[in-house]
């Protein structure tokens, strides 16, 4: 094991986009002109709804689409031009087919079969791999005697066994079931430390995204929204689409009106002081809403979900919907007249116009 572990690691390749586009007609641009560096080594999760582009941009990075514009440098080198099996990339698919009459052994190994490599060596290469996903027992069997989680390890052996420098995963949890989604997050989080091997990985889950990446690329309608730290992305989103997109349940967000000095809600309440004026977009995290008996602000509870851990309260404020997680909550009964309360420190304020974040918005915190 520890020689695949080197190996693999020596060869982590920083992936650098620069002006990346794609268009599949004239008429639509998938991919506007997009930058980003992702450092050799580091797992990078895209995260963004369906259709928004995560899938394309894999695949020109991967080689099976190609650029429309802009350049892919895959450590150093420029690898917009090549073939797919010359770019030093190995790719796990959403609906991983594995080859039905082969061995899981057989599986592992057909691409260094394919490549030539001696015998002896390819039994070490499958064995070593085959340890570290613990398939070891399982060599033997056909695909069709493998669990979900089992076959998704082969799929993962699959593309690992190349030693790759850069792994790239399209929603490759997406058709497991929930427990097994949560081992297999475990399972790639532990992968990666130990092969280090410089990581992209695809998906519409928010879930796997927090728990997975050093840095999250958001990617809205193709373009980058925001690129940072699972951390930097929850505390400082740097958009109304960012904060929607992360939490559950998200961030809420509510229309507030400024006059130079108080930012109050639709209904006259004032919930902030703001030196602007104007209409702003003022955003609090669910977890963040104290319900309180003396809390400065009136709201009415319209429902509640008990979850057992803690209660989600939807509560109307303003003409709005506000969504609560407390510990309490649980006895409160429909349409209570409830006091919240929140602190500055915790608000987020994005421009009415743009959504864009609005820094300091409360001072620095
Ligand atoms: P995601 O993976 O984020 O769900 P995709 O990258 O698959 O999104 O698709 C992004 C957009 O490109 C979608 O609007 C999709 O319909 C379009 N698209 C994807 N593949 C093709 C194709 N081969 N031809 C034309 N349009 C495509
Ligand atoms: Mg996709």
């Amino acid at each position: 094991m520890a020689a695949i572990d080197t190996a693999i690691r020596a060869a982590a390749a920083a992936i650098a986009l620069k002006g990346v586009s794609k268009a599949y007609d004239a008429h639509s641009v998938v991919i506007p002109p997009l930058d980003a560096e992702l450092r050799a080594g580091e797992f990078t999760v895209v995260l963004g709804p369906s259709g928004c582009g995560k899938s394309t941009l894999l695949q020109m990075i991967a080689g099976l689409e190609r650029v429309s514009g802009g350049a892919i440098l895959i450590g150093g080198r420029e690898v917009q031009d090549l073939e797919p099996k010359l770019r030093g990339c190995a790719m796990v698919f959403q609906n991983y087919a594995l080859y039905p009459h082969m061995s899981v052994f057989d599986n592992i190994a057909y691409s260094l079969k394919v490549a030539g490599m001696p015998k002896g060596e390819r039994i070490a290469r499958v064995g070593a791999v085959a340890r570290m996903l613990g398939l070891d027992e399982l060599l033997g069997r056909k695909p069709a005697q493998l669990s979900g989680g089992q076959r998704q390890r082969v799929a993962i052996g699959r593309a690992i066994v190349r030693e790759p420098g850069v792994l790239l995963f399209d929603e490759p949890l997406s058709n497991l079931d929930a427990q097994l989604r949560h081992d297999m997050r475990i399972e790639l989080a532990d992968l990666h430390r130990r092969i280090g091997a410089t990581t992209v990985f695809v998906t519409h889950d928010q879930v796997e995204a927090m728990t997975l990446a050093d840095r999250i690329l958001i990617l809205n309608k193709g373009r980058i929204e925001q690129f940072d730290t699972p951390r930097a992305i929850y505390h400082r989103p740097a958009s109304v689409f960012v904060a929607k997109f992360i939490g559950a349940p998200p961030m809420n967000v509510l229309p507030v009106t400024g006059d130079g000095m108080t930012l109050r809600l639709a209904d006259g309440q004032a919930v902030a002081q703001h030196a602007d004026s104007g209409q702003f977009l003022l955003g609090i995290r669910p977890e963040d809403v104290t319900a309180s008996a003396k809390g400065p602000l009136q709201a009415q509870l319209r429902y509640r979900e008990d979850l057992g851990s803690h209660s989600v309260l939807a509560v109307d404020l303003a003409g709005s919907t506000l969504r609560i997680a407390t510990p309490f909550g649980a006895e409160l009964e429909i349409s209570a007249k409830l006091a919240l309360d929140f602190s500055p420190t915790r608000l987020h304020l994005f421009d009415a116009g743009t959504g864009q974040a609005i820094a300091n918005a409360f001072g620095p915190h």
